[in-house]
């Protein structure tokens, strides 16, 4: 049977919404049966630290698999996890926003990059940062789908829109792949009317585009990230844990 290594965007242009605790924690859940690659495009570097990678280990990294720079063969580092390679945002990756603005097939990098991996992954999650500028707009490009977290609170269905329209965008422009693989609502709180407001409303706008999945507000995950490890890894018996695993296993079975 031919490979197809699945590419995925966890993108929301607004910060704080779970981007990088979904990127990290389904990316260890998707490992546990599969070869994956985490690729940290945010240059605050979150999930860099939320896998345990140091300062130290962060020479290369994104910035050099978009600038594509030296051998971006060897950039997928192992983590903590089997099974789990990370691309680290070095501390160049800040200044690439501004880099790639005159540089040539500017839009097109990280997939030539990821594509080079051939065969070598299942699945490759970009963690995006809190925007719509020229590093998410390169992993819009790499990506077949998008992961959408959606934050169980006031306001998550305003700029949802504006990245629906991103992707028509990228779509019609650059990568006639692309499409929401999936929205996943994020810090449900089933003590907080509210959240159960959100999920009705997210799914009553996009329809089975939501993930069964509650990802819920449990301190276990926030812990995990400051240990530098995935949650079930730290705590697998928490909520946290099977949420995530739930959540991989729904992305698995989407084809
Ligand atoms: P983003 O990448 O979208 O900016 P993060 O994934 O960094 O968002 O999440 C923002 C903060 O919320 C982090 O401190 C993280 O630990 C915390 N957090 C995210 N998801 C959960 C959750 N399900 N339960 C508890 N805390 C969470
Ligand atoms: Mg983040």
């Amino acid at each position: 049977m031919e490979h197809k290594t699945r590419i995925f965007a966890v993108a929301n242009q607004k910060g704080g919404v779970g981007k990088t605790t979904t990127a990290i924690n389904l990316a260890a859940a998707l490992a546990q049966g599969a070869r994956v690659l985490l690729v940290d495009l945010d240059p605050q570097g979150n999930a860099s630290t939320g896998l345990g990678i140091g300062y130290d280990q962060r020479q290369t990294g994104t910035y050099s698999a978009i600038m594509q720079e030296g051998d971006t063969a060897s950039l997928p580092r192992p983590s903590t996890v089997e099974n789990l390679s990370v691309i680290a945002a070095d501390n160049e990756l800040a200044g690439a926003e501004i880099e790639l603005i005159t540089a040539d097939r500017r839009e097109y990098r990280l997939r030539e990059t990821l594509r080079g991996y051939g065969t070598r992954f299942d699945y490759i999650l970009i963690d995006c940062p809190p925007s719509l500028g020229m590093l998410t707009l390169n992993a819009l490009v790499a990506a077949d789908a998008v992961l959408v977290p959606l934050q169980c609170e006031f306001f998550a269905l305003e700029g949802i829109s504006q990245l629906v329209r991103t992707v028509d965008r990228v779509r019609r422009a650059f990568n006639s792949d692309l499409h929401i693989g999936g929205i996943a609502l994020t810090m449900y709180d089933r003590r907080n009317n509210l959240s159960e407001l959100v999920a009705a409303d997210a799914r009553s706008f996009f329809g089975d585009q939501v993930f069964e999945t509650l990802i819920p507000r449990n301190i276990r995950i926030s812990e995990a990230q400051s240990h530098g490890t995935p949650v079930m890894v730290y705590d697998p018996k928490s909520s946290g844990a099977a949420a995530y695993l739930a959540l991989a296993g729904e992305v698995k079975g989407r084809g």
